[in-house]
């Protein structure tokens, strides 16, 4: 650290993304990416931007808003078009939380909410997590701030239905309900078709997964239209320019191709219920996903070690060494290829520590 660095960071502790290492081939199966190359026309609109890069881009998106509305069925002026969506969660965050609103969420879930509340000094309140992983939103009822909920929650895969939580939305209007839908295109229940209804909530989703687009970064956030606005007013004072000429050409190519998108999301789909029933008749502990990753735990090997000996084998998988994780690892789906290496590396990991 400098001497420079501002004591308003002193709560700082930066987000740690998972590891891109290079030295050698890995099977990579621990950022949540999908394996599938976007759809080529996404591709082929991105590179046609590309010869006009020496103009701006367009600071209101536009073609994109335009092209989402007709997709996501909701006005231009209830989205917003953001930076990969941690980029909407940061709008969000400055927009609404302050002084007169905290943030709070799951003891266990994504773990940039909490970097989030550090770097814009926001009071932050973890809500335990069931024994079996769950979010049991009664105990959220009372609690003052912002409820930013991921759903279907991460690093676990388990959903909360679109019915529980619109209750939950409902019984308080006055309690601002973020629902952080990144994973949803994989066996959630969007909230997307409550914005009208509730001036209380905002829907978050990415295009980096279902729509195989991560290294575009294209976020999108959904809301009533004067919470949109408000999410403007700091988008425009802080990155008026926040999404690329190449990737919004990209987004406008991935929402015109929605066959494509299905396709992709039902051989992930397919290749993690194979995936998950192989690995349950290894005698593993897999929580129910709703989502493109599975959160398991081995019968025989720590969480630790398991992520060892795999990476060491050019397999990397997520691993998080915190008291209620560290027995588990965050396995995102790849290919069936890619699965079926990954579970022959375990068949023998499993064999020698039976034999021991
Ligand atoms: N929300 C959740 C729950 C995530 O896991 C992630 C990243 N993996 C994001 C949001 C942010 O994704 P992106 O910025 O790529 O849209």
């Amino acid at each position: 650290m400098s001497r420079f660095f501002s004591s308003r960071n002193a709560a700082v502790e930066p987000y740690t993304p998972g590891e891109q290492p290079r030295d050698m081939q890995y099977i990579k199966l621990n950022t949540n990416e999908s394996p599938y190359p976007p759809s080529p026309k996404a591709a082929a609109m991105a590179a046609e931007a590309a010869a006009r890069l020496q103009l701006y881009s367009d600071p209101q998106c536009r073609d994109l808003n335009a092209a989402a509305a007709a997709h996501f069925a909701v006005g231009t002026d209830e989205l917003l078009f953001t930076n990969g969506s941690d980029e909407i969660l940061d709008y969000a965050v400055r927009a609404f939380c302050g002084p007169e609103r905290g943030m709070v969420c799951p003891d266990i879930t994504y773990s940039f909410y909490p970097v989030l509340a550090a770097v814009h000094r926001i009071r932050y309140t973890e809500i335990p997590l069931t024994k079996d992983f769950r979010i049991r939103l009664e105990d959220y009822r009372g609690v003052k701030g912002m409820v930013l909920l991921a759903n279907p929650n991460a690093p676990t895969g388990i959903a909360l239905s679109r019915a529980a939580l619109e209750d939950f939305i409902a019984e308080d209007p006055e309690r601002l309900v973020l629902v952080d839908e990144a994973y949803v295109d994989f066996g959630g229940e969007s909230c997307l078709p409550l914005i009208r209804q509730y001036d209380n909530l905002i829907v978050t989703q990415t295009f980096s997964k279902s729509r195989s687009m991560a290294g575009a970064r294209l976020g999108v956030g959904f809301a009533a239209k004067e919470l949109i606005a408000d999410m403007n007013a700091i988008k425009y004072s802080s990155n008026p320019y926040n999404v690329n000429s190449m990737t919004m050409a990209a987004g406008i190519g991935a929402l015109l191709d929605g066959e494509y998108t299905r396709s992709c999301i039902a051989k992930i789909v397919d290749t993690r219920e194979v995936f998950v029933e192989k690995l349950r008749e290894m005698g593993y502990d897999v929580l129910p996903s709703s989502t493109n990753f599975v959160f398991a735990k081995s019968p025989r090997l720590g969480g630790q070690e398991l992520y060892r000996k795999l990476r060491e084998r050019g397999i990397l998988v997520r691993h998080f060494e915190t008291p209620r994780l560290r027995d588990y690892n965050r396995i995102t789906i790849g290919t069936p290829g890619q699965m079926d290496a990954l579970l022959a590396a375990l068949r023998i990991l499993e064999k020698t520590e039976e034999g021991k």
